[in-house]
Formats: structure tokens, C-alpha cells, sequence
């Protein structure tokens, strides 16, 4: 790993706080701790996590507040919930509410650590990012991330022609090819250079490059 994971820890009780903060620590995590609800608000949405180990009984904000709250703002990083309230309502009502996994406490730590690993895994397998132009491709919800943190929301059909660029960076296709592969019920290859123009004008002119005679290809990284 080039990057390290970076996880942020809200909990409000110290002892229990650095005790994950070691324990995270020590395997190679990069550990944020936030010890409140309005903390642990502003660190979400200022910085970016991988994962989210949130206590549920916070005070001021619950946890699963403090949660939603994060997720109606676009912070998708995973989270793990920890919580004395370990029957299972609570944990229906945590995984209703955002939560992607539940422990109760006290929980086995290495239970903990596995559970997180999972976690962090589930998310590279099913959000596949693609690199673009001045941005990475979201496939699944069809956004881009700009590099400098905008996010562009694309329409599906655009999403489809990206993905398709963007799964073959250096290759060049013909504008029958991209017809067949994207827009099959279509039959003018017209439609193509209407959505290559839709993506120029959210992207950059220089996202989707022109090659004279033969087609389009993913511009260049930068
Ligand atoms: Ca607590």
C-alpha cells in the first residue's frame, strides 16, 4: 500500500478511544479520532476516510445521527458501528440507517479487525473507480470526482460511453464500434458525437479526443 487507510474513530469514551487508536495503529491504519458527534461531523466532511468506526451512544448526536448526516452529504466511506445495544433491532435499525456493518459491545477485537478488513475490501470490489481525465469515474453511481473534489453527476448513457473510454485508455474506437457497443438500439452514428459532446462540455473539451478519420479516444490523464 503506497497510501496508507485511513480510518476515523468516533467515540466518546477515552479509554475505549485510545484503546482503538493503538490497536488500528498497530496495524498500519492511519487513526482519526473524533470524541463527539459535532467532531466527528466537521472531520467527516473536511477530510477524507476509508472507513468509519462509529460509537453509537454519543453524546449530543447519536451515532446513527451523526451518520445520516454524513451520508445525505455524500460521505460514503464504509462504516462499522460499535454499540452497547447489541440485540437485533438495533442492529436492523444501524444497518437501515447507513451502517454497512454492526458489532456490539464488548466485541472481540480480533473480530473487530476482521470485520473492518471485510469491510475495506467490499468497498474496492463493488465501487469500481476508473481513472479519467482530471478525475476518477465512479461506475456504479456514474459520477466523476474531480480532482479538486467537484463531483459531476453524469446522465446514464454518458456514464456507459466513459466507462467504455475509460476501461481502454489508449485505445482508439470507431465511431461504429462505440454505436454497436453503447448505443445498440441506435442506428445513426450521430447519437455518438452527441454524447462525446455532452461529455466535452461537463469534462473538458480534451476529455474524449478526435481522431481524424478514425474515431474517439480517451484524452490524456491530465
Ligand atoms: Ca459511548
Amino acid at each position: 500500500m503506497s497510501e496508507q487507510t485511513r480510518v476515523l474513530v468516533v467515540e466518546d469514551d477515552a479509554r475505549l478511544a485510545l484503546m482503538l487508536e493503538e490497536l488500528l495503529r498497530g496495524e498500519g491504519y492511519e487513526v482519526v479520532v473524533a470524541k463527539d458527534g459535532q467532531r466527528a461531523l466537521h472531520l467527516g466532511l473536511s477530510q477524507p476516510f476509508d472507513a468509519l468506526l462509529l460509537d453509537r451512544g454519543l453524546p449530543a448526536i447519536e451515532g446513527l445521527d451523526v451518520l445520516g448526516r454524513l451520508r445525505r452529504k455524500g460521505v460514503l466511506a464504509p462504516a462499522l458501528v460499535l454499540s452497547a445495544l447489541g440485540n437485533p433491532s438495533d442492529k436492523v435499525e444501524g444497518l437501515d440507517r447507513g451502517a454497512e456493518d454492526y458489532l456490539a459491545k464488548p466485541f472481540d477485537i480480533d473480530e473487530l479487525l476482521a470485520r473492518l478488513r471485510a469491510l475495506l475490501r467490499r468497498t474496492t470490489a463493488t465501487v469500481p473507480v476508473l481513472r479519467v481525465p482530471g478525475g476518477a469515474l465512479d461506475i456504479e453511481g456514474r459520477t466523476v470526482t474531480l480532482d479538486g473534489g467537484e463531483v459531476l453527476v453524469l446522465s446514464d448513457r454518458e456514464g456507459d460511453l466513459l466507462e467504455h473510454f475509460a476501461r481502454r485508455p489508449s485505445r482508439i474506437f470507431a465511431r461504429a464500434d462505440l454505436l454497436l457497443s453503447v448505443f445498440p438500439e441506435a442506428s445513426d452514428e450521430g447519437v455518438v458525437d452527441t454524447y462525446v459532446h455532452y461529455l466535452r462540455k461537463k469534462l473538458g473539451r480534451d476529455a474524449i479526443l478526435t481522431v481524424r478519420g478514425v474515431g474517439y479516444r480517451l484524452g490524456a490523464p491530465e
